[in-house]
């Protein structure tokens, strides 16, 4: 019996250890020196850099790479069972060298790189010695890469990228950019003159021109025009890392919901014993768990085939992690009342984080679109008017298969009509 929903012991005793480390080394961390994980600060890295030390002894930094890309080759069940605990703090992703958008670069670096652009930036971007952001989003139109425009022309040893990219998220802390030209991705260091950081642009995603920005040869990263597959191989990965921890938050906010449902008292019971916020709980639980199984079968399929042929399962985990994060932060708010209404607890945040998830790596509608239209690709239209579950048509041929016994037995076919009539007129 193939199905089986059971964690292997070994790892098991993993994610104890990364629950407890987490509660015990990240949390703390999180609230006292919130971003102190990018800091360059000897004083920050004197407190960040030992937790990143264990998680290496521990075997599992960077566990989204597989074996052959330089990782511990986990695969991405066992990291959606990470992730499901990461995604409640913060700063894990970083801690654990799993965090976007690095992730997503790094994937690329390993898939397509050179072996000196593996050992110039793969290195030092899984030993977090560089940051790196994706630049593709573009201030015209984002959801349709045919509108892009930045483009990069050969010149001698050099290539001259000039266009304009929007959200190029982390981009003013970064060391280089991943950017998405209509001919190509390269990766060009965020130092090079002419790339110019817009000042009113939003804070963490960041808004830059190109203006005649100059690499050498070897910075174009695969092939030459090849950056729509590129591209697409980046970002399946980046939106099932982000499903698995938006189950985390959907979790935190869960729980929240059902430690306020039995402490707080209103109209002579505690609010937990009225119906409706049962019907808030009994919901989430089920969503919650639907998310859940969605995206561990998906994990487990690109395990067992690949991110190109999860690409149908990938899209819906995207956005019903939008959707299930949306729902129940919002009845958790509603069941903290008013406390849940201000900052003093998570739930805003993650509240305000459930629109973002439904326009970050592509709007909801392109994936529905993605979804809808690969699901038909298994279809055909039926034949005339009426569709192939039309009941009378469907009877009239199943009485066919019946003839014989109807032509030697008339009182049994009339039974046969009996029967129908009498199943036809209780509706
Ligand atoms: C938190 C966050 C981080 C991001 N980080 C990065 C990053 O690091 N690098 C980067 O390059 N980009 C990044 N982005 C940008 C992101 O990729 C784009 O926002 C996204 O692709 C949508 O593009 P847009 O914002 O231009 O929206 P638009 O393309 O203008 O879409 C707006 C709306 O139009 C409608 N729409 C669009 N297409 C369709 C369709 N086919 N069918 C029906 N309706 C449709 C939808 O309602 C959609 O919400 C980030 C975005 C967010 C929110």
């Amino acid at each position: 019996m193939a199905w089986d929903f059971s964690t292997e012991p070994e790892f098991q005793e993993q994610l104890d250890w990364v629950d407890q480390f987490c509660k015990e080394e990240i949390e703390p961390l999180d609230l006292v020196f919130p971003g102190a994980v990018r800091s360059k600060d000897p004083k920050m890295k004197a407190i960040v850099d030992p937790l990143k030390q264990q998680v290496k002894d521990r075997g599992l930094w960077a566990i989204f790479l597989d074996k052959e890309l330089g990782g511990p080759g986990f695969g991405q069940l066992k990291l959606a069972l990470l992730n499901e605990i990461l995604g409640k703090y913060g700063s894990a992703p970083n801690i654990f060298g799993c965090a976007a958008p690095n992730t997503g670069n790094m994937e690329l670096l390993a898939a397509y790189g050179t072996e000196k652009q593996k050992k110039d930036w793969l290195e030092p971007l899984m030993n977090q010695e560089l940051w790196s952001a994706y630049s593709m989003t573009e201030p015209q139109g984002g959801s349709d890469p045919n509108l892009f425009k930045t483009y990069a022309t050969r010149d001698g040893n050099e290539w001259v990228i000039n266009g304009e990219k929007w959200f190029t998220s982390a981009g003013l802390g970064s060391d280089l950019l991943f950017v998405m030209c209509t001919n190509g991705i390269f990766v060009v260091p965020t130092k090079t003159e002419g790339v110019e950081f817009m000042p009113e642009g939003p804070r963490a995603h960041n808004h830059i021109r190109y203006n005649e920005v100059r690499v050498p040869l070897d910075h174009l990263l695969g092939p030459e025009n090849g950056a729509k597959v590129l591209a697409q191989r980046r970002l399946g990965g980046g939106r099932i890392h982000h499903a698995m921890r938006a189950i985390a938050s959907c979790k935190k906010a869960f729980d929240m919901m059902c430690e306020r449902a039995l402490s707080r008292e209103a109209h002579g019971k505690v609010i937990g014993e009225h119906q409706m916020v049962q019907q808030a709980i009994a919901d989430s639980y089920a969503e919650i768990n639907m998310l859940r199984l969605l995206v561990l079968w998906t994990a487990w399929t690109i395990d067992n085939s690949s991110t190109q042929e999860s690409r149908t399962q990938i899209a819906a985990c995207k956005y019903t992690a939008a959707k299930t994060l949306r729902e129940v932060s919002y009845r958790a708010i509603h069941v903290l009342g008013s406390l849940g209404t201000t900052d003093l607890t998570p739930l805003q945040a993650m509240w305000a984080g459930a629109p973002t998830m439904a326009v970050m790596d592509g709007v909801d509608e392109v994936h529905k679109v993605t979804v809808a239209r690969n699901v038909l690709k298994d279809y055909r239209p039926h034949e005339g008017v009426f569709p192939t579950e039309y009941i009378p048509h469907k009877r009239a041929e199943a009485r066919k298969k019946y003839a014989d016994m109807f032509a030697a037995d008339p009182e049994l076919a009339e039974q046969a009509d009996r029967m129908a009539r009498y199943m036809a007129a209780r509706g």
